[in-house]
């Protein structure tokens, strides 16, 4: 994405304008700093293939608190692998093949990732829909190709969990740029759900997973437009809703970690704290007040986090087009203003904090299947 600075964002904001550090509990900035992240990512070479991590609660209709189950069943060293093998930390197999995914820009870059993502989405039971639509000649290309995969509920009615997987890069280098934040982070959120979705019982709605192209490239979200009337068109005609766009893009790079001055002034606790946006807080007035109301309840039941609540009309990733059709969504991100994405070079693993990505995950995943009603 092309994101706005943070404090435009914070002053532009609705819900937390009279401070660059508000939070869904300002007054409490005593809540303890997320440990530091453990550093590389370990290698494999099973990529692609479902993850299977996690304990014995993530088969059968989760007992007890679901969404505290789900929170537990969020593993930092999935996530992490998740992150390595989107990201061309490591070895992955792709259709019987050893390869690396080290960019996702170049026609061949993003083909090699979409074949990984569907095998690993297929693997977990889904059907996957490559979904196609014409695009302006920029990277060698004329046809834009976005990915998704269906997790039957016992409604139609869906949920979707949205990222985008093209990337850009320094002008002229963009097949050097792993794109690791920049949304492998996203991605990695995205897959580690799946995994524990794919496992439990008792989903009132369907859930798609769609990773989606040209959010970057085209830099206007043609993929993301392209997806919104294609899932317009499927409801009208098969009669079901779109509940809600659920979008994770940049959440694994820390302010505190590079350079405390990134977080703005009064910055939070270290790591104590990430953005979500539900609100455009200009004249279009995109408002869903509830989905922040909703992921601060799981933050603050399950974990030491806590949510910043801002708004952001900039309509630079995912969800965006969801909001200009009249649909819920919202976006997370790191706290702070990250100076490694788009063309700004850098966004590889060693920006990443692991334990800071794990431990949002864990609310957004959460929170997550508190929408598509597990367990109900
Ligand atoms: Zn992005």
């Amino acid at each position: 994405m092309s994101r706005t600075p943070l404090f435009s964002m914070m002053c532009a904001g609705l819900l937390a304008c009279s401070s660059g550090s508000s939070t869904s509990s300002p007054s409490d900035h005593a809540s303890p700093a997320a440990p530091a992240g453990d550093g590389a990512g370990g290698e494999s070479d099973d990529a692609g293939t479902a993850a299977t991590s996690g304990g014995s609660d993530e088969a059968g209709a989760p007992a007890g608190d679901p969404y505290k189950t789900v929170f537990d069943a969020v593993d930092k060293a999935s996530i992490d692998k998740l992150l390595n093998d989107a990201t061309g930390g490591n070895t992955v197999t792709v259709d019987g093949a050893s390869t690396r995914l080290t960019e996702r820009w170049s026609p061949a870059g993003k083909a090699r990732f979409r074949a990984f993502w569907k095998q690993y989405f297929t693997a977990l039971g889904m059907t996957v829909n490559e979904l196609t639509f014409p695009i302006p000649n920029l990277v060698g290309e004329t046809t834009g190709h976005n990915m998704e995969a269906v997790l039957p509920g016992a409604s139609p009615d869906s949920v979707v969990i949205i990222v985008h997987y093209d990337s850009v890069g320094i002008k002229g280098k963009e097949t050097q740029n792993p794109a690791v934040d920049d949304d492998g982070s996203g991605l990695a959120i995205q897959m580690e759900a799946a995994r524990i979705f794919a496992g439990l019982k008792g989903r009132t709605n369907t859930v798609r997973f769609v990773a989606a192209d040209y959010e970057e490239i085209s830099d206007n979200l043609d993929g993301d437009v392209a997806y919104v009337a294609y899932l317009q068109r499927e409801a009208k005609a098969k009669g079901f809703k779109i509940l809600v766009a659920s979008d994770d893009d940049q959440t694994g790079w820390s302010c505190w970690d590079e350079d405390v001055k990134l977080c703005g002034a009064k910055p939070p606790a270290a790591n104590s704290t990430f953005l979500m946006i539900s609100c455009s807080g200009d004249k279009k007035n995109y408002a869903y007040p509830e989905l922040a109301k909703g992921i601060a309840e799981v933050a603050a039941a399950y974990s030491t986090m806590k949510v910043t609540a801002v708004c952001d009309g900039s309509g630079d990733t995912d969800h965006y087009p969801f909001w200009q059709a009249g649909i819920p969504g919202y976006v997370i991100e790191e706290y702070g203003d990250n100076p490694h994405y788009d063309d700004t070079g850098n966004d590889t693993y060693k920006t990443i904090n692991v334990q800071y990505l794990f431990q949002i995950s864990q609310i957004q995943i959460a929170y997550q299947a508190k929408l598509i009603g597990l367990g109900k």
